[in-house]
């Protein structure tokens, strides 16, 4: 008998720094109309892994927005700051197997290889060592993206051994993100292209772990009118919870879909129910890797 299929599982995993901006919309947008258009579930997961970096009631503002956005999620959240034992958990089997080692170098140490870990350095053993993967010599990692075609990496000469937990206590993401997207059981993983970088780093993490690799897209990257990353500026402003349709507008637009197939339609919901009827994955592939995202024009430029 032919082992079931699996069923296609996707997340949408906002860090709360803030709320949903547009960078945002378009990765939860993109992941979900994914998951819809494979008849799976669309899964959200909260990364809360850095309380310095986090803003106090930022995950409540995000799943609201989520929510008046019609982007619902098909089972609980999961909140990454009530994971630790499952990390840890992972972290002693990589300590037991010798694929993870503690390491006391500092940030000046690291600063003399130009942040590549390859060897730790003689010095004074620090008190709160930070836990890094070991990259052997020679590592290289390839992968198929849906979205951006085949990548590979020289883990060992870009990376380095990387960090798992860090000096000063947390979790790194590289662990947290793995650990999670196995227990989650994600099939495919749809998300910003700022996160291409990191996959190698995570199917290395998995091969070490014994877990599964998922299959990978990376969404385009809304950018400044100069071509600059998303800051604090117009573009970056939060989307409205009150005024949904232009922000989705520009999102379907920004995933290299035709806006004509949306016009007319006045509430999320029949956006939705529209979009993931007339959603083209070719398209997607297609679209530009990056591309402007101007705030307060709709999906036709105008203001
Ligand atoms: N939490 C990450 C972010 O908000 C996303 C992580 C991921 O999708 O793998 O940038």
């Amino acid at each position: 008998m032919q082992p079931a299929p699996v069923p296609y599982r996707g997340r949408f995993a906002p860090s709360p720094t803030g709320p949903l901006h547009f960078g945002s919309l378009l990765a939860a947008l993109g992941s979900w109309l994914m998951a819809r258009r494979a008849g799976g579930e669309w899964l959200v997961r909260i990364e809360d892994l850095d309380p310095p970096r986090e803003v106090p009631g930022a995950a409540r503002a995000q799943l609201r927005t989520l929510h008046a956005f019609g982007l619902v999620p098909d089972g609980e959240v999961m909140y990454q700051s009530r994971r630790g034992e499952a990390y840890q958990a992972a972290l002693d089997r990589l300590l037991a197997s010798g694929a993870a080692f503690t390491c006391h170098c500092s940030r000046a140490d690291l600063a003399v290889a130009k942040g590549v870990h390859r060897a730790c350095v003689a010095h004074a053993r620090r008190p709160d060592p930070a836990v890094r993967l070991q990259v052997p010599d020679g590592t290289s990692i390839a992968f198929e993206d849906r979205l951006r075609g085949g990548v590979r990496q020289r883990l060992d000469l870009e990376v380095g051994d990387f960090v798992l937990r860090r000096a000063d206590g947390p979790w790194a993401y590289q662990l947290a993100v793995v650990v999670d997207d196995a227990e989650q059981g994600i099939t495919e993983v749809v998300r910003g292209a700022d996160l291409l970088d990191s996959t190698a780093r995570q199917v290395f993490l998995q091969q070490r772990l014994g877990l599964a690799t998922p299959a990978y897209a990376h969404l385009p990257l809304a950018l400044e009118a100069d071509g600059t990353k998303l800051s604090k500026s117009c573009a970056a402003l939060p989307v409205d919870d009150a005024d949904p349709v232009p922000a989705l507008r520009r999102a379907w637009v920004g995933l290299g879909q035709d806006p004509a197939v949306l016009s007319g339609l006045r509430s999320p919901q029949a956006l939705l129910a529209a979009a993931v009827c007339a959603f083209d994955p070719e398209a997607l592939a297609s679209a530009p890797a990056s591309f402007a995202a101007a705030h307060n024009t709709d999906a036709t430029g105008h203001a």
